[in-house]
């Protein structure tokens, strides 16, 4: 089995090479481009693909993968929004993804941004560094006996919701199906009262039509005034323009971003000469109340070694030609 890797860094060499070593016969080419459709054919004469979040793996794409013979699809992460599942099928092409590696990395990194802009951490690293030791602008709120909601209570969200209810917060999750497992720690509500009960709202679900632009004007005029956003699922979960005008308006104490709209041409790559223009993303930043990470939320040496592992084991279901729960279908 040959396996042209897509868009990688020195880390998914690191984790991958080591795992490796379990499949002799699996034989494994880096690159740094990302899959595309004007890099898909560089995969003529591999078996399969290996692409990640960022991949645009449209139509076109998938297309000429199938002329060069691809046969697998192997998404290292658990997202699949960025693919045409109907051309996949259509193409007689398997493609297995890795729908948990570590819920708790990217579940602590939310709590880790509701953190860093409720204490205003991100502008205290600063004025310390300055010998500014003022407290100015730098007062936050307890979450202890305040309410989070969870929206979308999968593997992450219900991470999400203990590590809330382990700060001695009340937490409200509103999800197409309720979790049983959260059942005396979480109360399931309507979206709505979700948003109008909220001191901290945290997004945990995946992005799909029904929940493109779910943060919007109208849902975001629903919410507290003084609420912290947090959103480490998928950037257009928010509509960025209407998060803008919520922020001008002062509705939000803080938001947290590990994911937003604009982020594909940015996501793991240093771009700190350029001029970035017409970027919705430094307008963002340009708010103290607003603190964005790179899509870094599942960025933790057990998540990486996590995703390696259950990345080749979806190698060896293909090549058994076994079923598999980690098998993303159309419709
Ligand atoms: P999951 O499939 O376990 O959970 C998703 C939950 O969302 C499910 O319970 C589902 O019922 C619910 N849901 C679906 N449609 C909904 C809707 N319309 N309204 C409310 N809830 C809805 O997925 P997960 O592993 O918990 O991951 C959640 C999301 O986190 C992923 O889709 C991905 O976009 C994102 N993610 C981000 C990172 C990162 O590094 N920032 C890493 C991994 C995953």
């Amino acid at each position: 089995m040959k396996i042209l890797f897509y868009d990688t860094k020195r880390y998914d060499k690191d984790s991958f090479t080591g795992e490796l070593a379990n499949y002799p016969d699996v034989e494994v080419k880096f690159l740094k481009a990302d899959l595309t459709k004007n890099t898909a054919e560089l995969s003529h004469g591999y078996d399969a693909v290996c692409a990640f979040v960022n991949s645009d793996i449209g139509t076109r794409t998938v297309e000429i993968l199938h002329q060069c013979g691809i046969r697998l699809i192997l998404m290292r992460c658990a997202g699949f929004n960025n693919v045409d599942l109907a051309m996949v099928e259509k193409c007689g092409i398997r493609i297995l993804r890795v729908p948990g590696y570590s819920p708790e990395a990217v579940a602590e990194h939310a709590m880790g941004l509701a953190l860093t802009v409720n204490r205003r951490l991100h502008k205290s690293y600063i004025k310390v560094r300055e010998n500014d030791f003022s407290l100015g602008s730098l007062m936050g709120f307890n979450f202890y006996e305040k309410t989070a909601g969870i929206v979308g209570t999968g593997k992450i969200g219900a991470a999400m919701v203990r590590i809330c209810h382990g700060f001695g917060m009340k937490v409200l999750a509103y999800d197409v199906y309720e979790n049983p497992s959260l059942t005396g720690i979480a109360q399931y509500v309507s979206l709505e009262e979700l948003l109008s009960q909220s001191d901290l709202v945290s997004l945990h679900c995946p992005l799909t039509d029904h929940t493109y632009h779910l943060i919007n004007r109208d849902t975001i005029r629903k919410m507290k005034d003084g609420v912290i956003l947090v959103n480490t699922s998928r950037g257009a979960l928010v509509k960025t323009e209407d998060l803008i005008e919520g922020i001008r308006a002062r509705k939000f104490f803080g938001v947290g971003l590990d994911v937003y709209e604009e982020e594909t041409p940015n996501v793991f790559e240093d771009r700190s000469d350029e001029i970035l223009e017409h970027s919705v993303t430094a307008r963002l930043l340009s708010f103290p109340n607003v603190m964005i990470t790179s899509h870094q939320g599942f960025f933790t040496r057990e998540a990486l070694s996590a995703i390696a592992q259950t990345t080749l084991g979806n190698v060896r279901t293909f090549e058994n030609g076994e079923e598999s729960p980690n098998e993303v279908k159309a419709g």
